[in-house]
């Protein structure tokens, strides 16, 4: 597109080093792209992987290092000039230029806005004592660590992938687990009313207490310190410490200061445009305005949606055919289950599973007019692979042919194109 004019002079300014970031830097320059290329992150580690901090890194299973991203060898190698521990504070969309916290200023003929997202604050009183705590960086599970100890009473305000993520390390370490989730059901957001009877179940014999219905209206703290969570009834909670998981708020403010358009994100379009050309946006704070494969608006919080905006950018600025969108998906680990979910449930007509969740190893399906919209695996690796492909080339198939585990579901994908 603009390869004339983004020559070795010229300048790609990132701001935000999580991993769409840090994936659309290394990429740029993977496509050849010859100019300066600054990634201003406002962390001070080199991006990394949020996946494992609700999971893996929470349980101590692995350190630090190795949620690590990409080696500095590997920005080093593309010529990406890194600027950690160092914050955007506003876009002068006119002069073209970035000027951070400590007063710098940096020129840009392209920018990235990789600013991702943060914790969705719980708006009641009480909710600033200091044992409330967030999941979203290193340095928030560095402040959950220690107070993981068995015996402990942990409130988690919210039944999406977070809050569940953590109850499960939780109660494997011997705290004592309470979920409060205000839908009707634990995951609600995201999956099937199927799927969320699995996993209230699972986590129930697991040792948690899964409320769903209740609302939070407040905390009573003793010293700063909560020891109850209020619920709006009469019910209370006695905690030792809490963990709200209520979802995301989109790091936007920067983009609306510049008056770019942001609708619960910063809105953008098939070539993560936003509504100045000269400007991206990818990752969690970017906002669809319509999604190539679901054909609609939505903003999407996952690592692959992040990683494949970062080769749509890279691409776009460097005038190479932007990849076809993906069906999304996402995973989540709990206990030892691995689930993995492809496509989006909502408005399905049916619901066909293949497997035994008692196992626990299946996968259920979502149909509309016959072809599958979205599915869920658990524990059923190769199965989710012919999945995605099934999802991602919306195929009909009849119902019985996928409960029949003896028919392998790549065939169904043979028998589609025949
Ligand atoms: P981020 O990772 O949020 O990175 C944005 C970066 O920009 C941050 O470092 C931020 O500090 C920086 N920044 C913001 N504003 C500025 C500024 N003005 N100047 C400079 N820097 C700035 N996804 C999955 O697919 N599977 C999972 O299992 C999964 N589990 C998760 C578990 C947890 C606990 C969390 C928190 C997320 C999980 N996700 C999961 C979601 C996934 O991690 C995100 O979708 C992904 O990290 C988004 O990447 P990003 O680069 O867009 O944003």
């Amino acid at each position: 597109m603009d390869k004339a004019q983004l020559g070795a002079g010229s300048t790609v300014a990132i701001i935000g080093g999580g991993q769409a970031g840090g994936e659309a830097a290394t990429l740029l320059r993977q496509n050849r792209f010859e100019g300066r290329i600054v990634l201003i992150g406002e962390e001070d580690c080199l991006p990394y992987m949020r996946p494992p901090l609700s999971k893996a890194f929470l349980a101590r299973e692995i350190a630090k290092d190795a949620l690590i991203y990409k080696a500095a060898t590997a920005y080093e190698n593309a010529r990406v000039e890194m600027r950690l521990n160092a914050r955007v504070d506003d876009i002068d969309r006119r002069d073209k230029r970035l000027i951070l916290n400590d007063g710098a200023t940096f020129g840009y003929d392209k920018l990235v806005i990789a600013t991702g997202g943060r914790a969705r604050p719980l708006p009641v009183p009480g909710a600033d004592a200091r044992n409330i705590l967030y999941l979203r960086t290193i340095a928030d599970v560095e402040l959950l660590q220690p107070l993981m100890q068995a015996g402990k009473r942990l409130v988690i305000v919210g039944g999406g992938y977070v809050g569940l993520e953590v109850a499960a390390v939780a109660v494997k370490r011997g705290l004592a687990v309470t979920v409060l989730e205000s839908a009707p059901r634990v995951l609600a957001r995201v999956t099937a009313p199927a799927m969320s009877d699995f996993y209230e179940r699972i986590h129930r014999e697991a040792g948690v207490d899964v409320r769903t219905g209740v609302t939070v209206s407040g905390f009573a703290s003793e010293n700063g310190c909560v020891a109850n969570v209020l619920c709006a009834g009469w019910e209370s909670f006695a905690a030792d410490f809490v963990l709200i998981g209520i979802g995301l708020v989109p790091n936007t403010e920067l983009a609306e200061r510049a008056g770019l358009d942001v609708d619960d994100g910063i809105v953008v379009d098939a070539a993560s445009r936003s509504s100045d050309p000269d400007i991206y946006a990818i990752g969690d704070c970017a906002m669809h305005a319509q999604h190539g494969f679901l054909q609609r608006k939505i903003r999407i919080e996952s690592v692959p949606n992040a990683l494949e905006q970062a080769r749509t950018v890279a691409a776009s600025i460097t005038g190479r055919p932007i990849p076809e969108a993906l069906a999304p998906w996402f995973w989540s680990d709990q206990y030892d289950l691995k689930l993995q979910m492809v496509g989006l449930s909502d408005g399905y007509e049916e619901l066909v599973i293949r497997g035994k969740p008692e196992t626990p190893s299946f996968i259920a399906f979502y149909l509309k007019d016959g072809v599958i919209i979205a599915a869920d695996s658990v524990n059923r690796f190769g199965d989710f692979m012919a999945a995605k492909r099934l999802v991602g080339e919306r195929i009909k198939v009849a119902p019985s042919r996928l409960t029949d585990d003896s028919v392998p579901l790549k065939s169904l994908l043979v028998a589609a194109a025949a």
